[in-house]
């Protein structure tokens, strides 16, 4: 006889029904388990012998319930659950209700204790019931759910910022069809793609955007820039190809050259009539570039210059624009006179004829299929005694007098180098910008999917979006506010530049080093995050994220090392000081530093080691505080420990080498310093408080999931204890569950293109 039958005719049973549901479900009933369900069974005094029989035969687990009669118990206790109710009800509670509705006379006062004993004996089980059997399961998971508090259209307006109908513009360009994605599979179709677009984009006026106006241009460094940014959100093969001619090639005959180079070149440039490059590194000197071998040789009988590679490590490399499309290209080399080596200067070398045929002594290879953008024609170039005319060297900082002698306004060649290459600074403004739009992408593809993609859910109830899991929350979120917080400071990376003064170089050239490498670092992060977060989706070339990786990756190498420029950000910290202090040595700065540190203990306040308070805690005087002492303590300590090496007789290449892991770390507690007073200052701009109050939790976010990064560092120096990096982490926690309501109209806000999206999990209905 099926066993609800049984409970038919004895409907005190329908007291365990919810007990024994919840034993089968789930349960691994372990044989002690058994043993002690056996002895509360058996003591059970108002229980006849038959009832005890079949109730015990219920627990028998080599005589488990059909799947059909299983399925009917559940029908019968949700019947009697109450669906409306917020309020967990006992198995005991639920069974009493049963028995009840079945007809039973048991007096629930008689029976409930030994109930809730059984119950007990089921452990965490049971106190899960209440939910379970519930139909509407209203989890806080399950409601949490995409909200709008602030207007979308005004905070995307308050990032385009007065650089919006420049980027709109280039979105409008960018959606036609002819910008329509092509298979990157076809090398040659793809490159040639690639070059006809830059060809439309040249005819709108967006390459010689920059440039003067009697050269054809707007004279508009900023809308420059909005280009950039914008093109980012299409294919970064474009971004790049665009970035090589209009920006590398052109702008380096701009800021290197003198009016005889723009006259001869630039207007060609901007409409790409005349396709370049830029070809600084080789294959024996990448990031050490001052070390490169090319040679530039003045020839005194025709006053001419003779290019040359003199070995196999000094060829070109990596060169984009070479392999194909490059008909001259600004060549990095050292300028030899009478056998003397001037140091490393410019020269506009002819590579290719108007027909595309390679000149004489001249040599190109293709560098081939790339991990990512392979839309452009990266290549290999040697010089056999290339002459070019003397005109050609591009001589802002040097040139050859008409006797052959040379001549620099720097008398330094190292100087004069790093001058020049302050000069082209540009490029990494632009590389941080694209690749924060790449992560934007990235950022409005994950979030719009997890918020529709629903797995698991609780038991009987809904499935979930993902995006309410907090884990999926905790992956995604703080990229987000990383990703606002960039906006902000590449902004005022952009500002800075294009209102620089020369006395400003030193501060500007660190802060679009670091900015580049946190930047950089921050899309390979947030895009590799994106990817998982998608799942399986996630790796489908259809929705776009594994080219954004691939095509971002080199970011972080190209336009300087990463970590090779972090080192930088730290020497120029520590060498600031001498502008501060100008008549100090580099020893009386360390001494100066080194003496700092000991003021910046007393800084450890005991009421900020310990407060835990939210208010606190969500202050931004706080996170300020927390950054900048981290700063001023990890500069000091390097300082200290770059003295006392070099006191003990180290060679000051050595302590630097000893020291580096410590330097990169001065460069990141700079930038982020740097990141979040940038934040702070610009949200104290904006006026809308919607836009206002959102931008303040991001804010929030991103302060004090930096500090949870580097709590380790906080809690060995006791500037924090562990029971406030514990109240940190729950904020951040509790932010990510708060700004999730938010976080698509947070990437909405990027206002990317649906052509341009293009990945069909992002593409709004
Ligand atoms: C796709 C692509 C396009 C490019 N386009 C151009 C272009 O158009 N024109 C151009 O001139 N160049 C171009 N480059 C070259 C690019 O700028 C160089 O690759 C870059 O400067 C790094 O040089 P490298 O590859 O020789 O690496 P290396 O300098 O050899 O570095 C290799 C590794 O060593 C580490 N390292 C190096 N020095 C130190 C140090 N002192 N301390 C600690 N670690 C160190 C670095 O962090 C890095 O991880 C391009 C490169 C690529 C891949």
């Amino acid at each position: 006889m099926p066993q609800t039958d049984r409970f038919k005719k004895n409907p005190g049973l329908y007291l365990f029904l919810p007990l024994l549901y919840m034993v089968w479900e789930d349960a691994v009933l372990t044989p002690s388990e058994i043993k002690s369900l056996n002895q509360v069974i058996a003591g059970l005094s108002w229980l006849s012998e038959e009832e005890k029989k079949i109730l015990l035969a219920q627990i028998d687990p080599s005589s488990p319930p059909s799947p059909d009669e299983f399925k009917s118990w559940l029908r019968e206790i949700r019947a009697v659950t109450d669906q409306t109710s917020t309020k967990k009800e006992s198995l005991a509670d639920l069974g009493l209700k049963l028995a009840a509705a079945n007809g039973s006379k048991v007096k629930p006062e008689e029976v409930k204790p030994s109930l809730l004993q059984m119950e007990a004996s089921l452990g965490i089980i049971s106190r899960e019931s209440a939910f379970y059997f519930s139909n509407e399961r209203g989890t806080q998971t399950g409601k949490q759910s995409t909200q709008h508090s602030f207007s979308v259209d005004t905070l995307a307006d308050i990032l385009d910022g007065d650089q919006k109908d420049t980027i709109q513009k280039v979105k409008i360009l960018l959606s036609d069809p002819e910008f329509k994605y092509i298979d990157s599979d076809n090398l040659n179709a793809y490159r040639e793609k690639v070059l006809q677009w830059c060809k439309h984009l040249a005819t709108q006026g967006c390459g010689s955007m920059a440039y003067p106006k009697e050269y054809g241009g707007q004279n508009d460094m900023a809308a420059y820039f909005a280009i950039m940014e914008a093109l980012s959100y299409h294919d970064l093969s474009l971004v790049i190809k665009f970035g090589v001619q209009f920006g590398l090639w052109g702008m380096s005959v701009y800021f290197l050259g003198t009016e005889k180079h723009h006259k001869k070149y630039l207007k060609d440039i901007g409409t790409l009539e005349l396709p370049g490059c830029f070809a600084m590194t080789e294959t024996g000197h990448g990031s050490n570039v001052k070390g490169i071998e090319t040679t530039a040789t003045y020839n005194h009988q025709d006053k001419t210059i003779v290019i040359n590679t003199p070995s196999e490590i000094a060829k070109k490399e990596y060169i984009g624009n070479a392999a194909l499309h490059g008909q001259k290209a600004t060549v990095f080399a050292k300028l030899i006179i009478d056998e003397k080596d001037y140091g490393v200067s410019a020269f506009v070398v002819s590579l290719r004829d108007k027909s595309g045929k390679t000149l004489p002594g001249v040599t190109i290879e293709d560098c081939g299929r790339k991990m990512g953008l392979n839309g452009v024609d990266n290549g290999k170039i040697h010089f056999n005694q290339v002459v070019i005319p003397m005109e050609d060297m591009l001589d802002r900082f040097a040139s050859v007098t008409a006797e052959g002698k040379f001549s620099s306004p720097i008398s330094s060649d190292n100087r004069r180098f790093f001058t020049m290459l302050g000069t082209l600074v540009g490029g990494r403004i632009g590389i941080p910008r694209s690749g924060l739009s790449a992560s934007k992408s990235g950022l409005t593809i994950a979030i719009r999917y997890g918020d529709q993609r629903k797995q698991f859910g609780p038991e009987g109830g809904a499935e979930v979006p993902i995006l309410n899991y907090r884990t999926h929350q905790r992956r995604l979120i703080p990229l987000l506010a990383n990703a606002y917080a960039l906006h902000f400071s590449l902004n005022y990376l952009t500002n800075r530049f294009l209102k620089r003064k020369e006395e400003d170089m030193q501060e500007i050239e660190a802060l679009a080093a670091g900015l580049k490498s946190f930047a950089t670092w921050n899309a390979t992060d947030t895009l590799q995050e994106c990817r998982e977060a998608c799942g399986g989706k996630g790796y489908l070339f259809e929705n776009r994220i594994g080219t954004l990786k691939n095509d971002t990756e080199i970011y972080t190498t190209f336009e300087g090392d990463n970590t090779v420029l972090m080192q930088l950000v730290a020497k120029s910290r520590l060498t600031e000081f001498r502008q501060e202090f100008s008549n100090m040595n580099l020893f009386g700065i360390l001494n100066y530093v080194a003496d700092q540190a000991k003021t910046s203990i007393t800084e450890k306040n005991p009421i900020i080691v310990r407060s835990t308070d939210d208010e606190h805690l969500l202050d931004f005087e706080f996170h300020l505080h927390a950054f900048k002492y981290r700063e001023r303590d990890i500069l000091t300590s390097a300082a200290r420990r770059l003295k006392r090496l070099i006191d003990e007789g180290m060679d000051s290449f050595d302590a630097f080498n000893v020291s580096q892991h410590h330097l990169v770390q001065v460069g990141f507690a700079y930038i982020e310093r740097i990141i979040l007073e940038q934040f702070i200052s610009s949200i104290e701009k904006v006026k809308d408080p919607g836009c206002q109050a959102i931008l303040k939790k991001l804010c929030q976010l991103f302060a004090l999931s930096q500090i949870d990064k580097n709590k380790g560092w906080y809690l060995e120096q006791g500037y924090m204890e562990g029971a406030k990096t514990k109240a940190i982490r729950k904020l951040v926690n509790q932010l990510c569950w708060d700004i999730r309501q938010e976080a698509v109209p947070l990437v909405d806000a990027f206002r990317i293109p649906n052509a341009l999206l293009s990945a069909p999990i992002a593409l709004k209905k």
